[in-house]
């Protein structure tokens, strides 16, 4: 009966939903569905500003970058314990993998929760304990090094994070307000990463325009750019990703909901995926911009004109993006190449 329910469910699904994906830039904090964040905010005495799931909901619509920010901020008051962590962890790898995601590398922000007195260690263990739950989908961790704390604090983090590598945490990656603090000062910390086996990102060309993804590439030698949106600012810039085959982990809808494009049809990403350029599609903060990886590429077929050949090519690009060994790329996309729905 069960599995009646289950199949019927699945016929009701569009493409779009039963696909295998991948998805590479997907921040956990933003993935929290909204019921499970409401129970965080009622277990902490409530807020005015959200007083029942409707306001709660309704706070998730933003007038720039900076309000996205403020807003993440103020949802991150309500994660102050380790079992906070427990029970969104495991909400946010069943709300994915009934969205047919089957691999996810998955950023999470330690020094966010530090005034709480969480440390870095406890809190990936608290999550992965979580995410194993639900075996359909495998997450994997990067630890976002929050570029606005500076590189003092990237340095400690990265030194703790490396601790609990076995926790499978694969890399790390800078967010943040990218405007007011610029890739540079964190090359010291990249190289370090490197140097114990980290894969690197950074968000560039996201808030900030074409100098910061360089910024990204000359000094932090990144492997991935977070978003890359505006890197059409500069022709060279658009050779250079091509040439050197910098995959992209770009982000389309939140770009509209933050006001970095006007509009999915201005969307870069249909111009860089005819120049070459390696583009992976991905959802950035899925609860916080009421998005889905299915919606992100029913848009690409309805807006960009993507055919659906296209959209495989680039959840395949994914594949290839992701920081896995080259066997478990080949073997995940056969599986995928193999599956009723591709
Ligand atoms: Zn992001």
């Amino acid at each position: 009966m069960v599995e009646n329910i289950a199949t019927t469910r699945k016929s009701k699904m569009s493409w779009f939903e039963r696909v295998p994906k991948v998805e590479l830039h997907l921040h956990l904090e933003g993935a929290i569905p909204h019921d499970a964040l409401w129970e965080l905010v009622q277990k902490y005495g409530g807020d005015p500003s959200a007083p029942d799931l409707e306001a709660l909901e309704r706070k998730f619509e933003y007038r720039d970058f900076p309000h996205f920010i403020e807003t993440w901020v103020w949802k991150n008051r309500f994660l102050r314990e380790y079992e906070d962590f427990t029970s969104i962890s495991e909400a946010v790898a069943r709300d994915l993998a009934g969205q047919n995601i089957r691999y996810v590398e998955a950023f999470f922000s330690p020094s966010d929760f530090f005034r709480h007195g969480l440390g870095t260690q406890k809190l990936t263990e608290a999550i992965r304990i979580d995410l194993s739950r639900v075996p359909e989908v495998e997450v994997a961790l990067v630890a976002d090094l929050v570029r606005d704390s500076g590189p003092e604090k990237a340095a400690v983090t990265l030194a703790e994070v490396n601790e609990v590598r076995d926790l499978g945490v694969v890399g790390i990656g800078i967010g943040g307000l990218e405007q007011h603090f610029p890739p540079e000062p964190f090359e010291a910390v990249y190289e370090k990463a490197r140097g114990l086996g980290l894969h690197t990102s950074a968000h560039a060309g996201e808030a900030a325009g074409a100098a910061s993804i360089w910024g990204a590439i000359r000094s932090l030698r990144v492997d991935r750019i977070g978003h890359g949106t505006r890197a059409e600012e500069d022709e060279a810039l658009l050779d250079y990703l091509a040439e050197h085959r910098i995959p992209l982990e770009m982000c389309p809808i939140s770009n509209v909901r933050t006001g970095v494009v006007n509009s999915l049809e201005e969307h870069p990403i249909r111009r860089y995926f005819e120049r070459g350029i390696i583009v992976t599609i991905n959802t950035d903060d899925p609860k916080m911009f009421g998005n889905s990886l299915a919606e992100e590429f029913r848009l690409l077929e309805g807006k960009l004109g993507f055919s659906r050949d296209e959209i495989r090519s680039c959840i395949l690009q994914g594949i290839q993006a992701a920081w896995l060994s080259e066997d478990r790329k080949q073997r995940l996309a056969e599986a995928f190449r193999r599956d009723p729905a591709w």
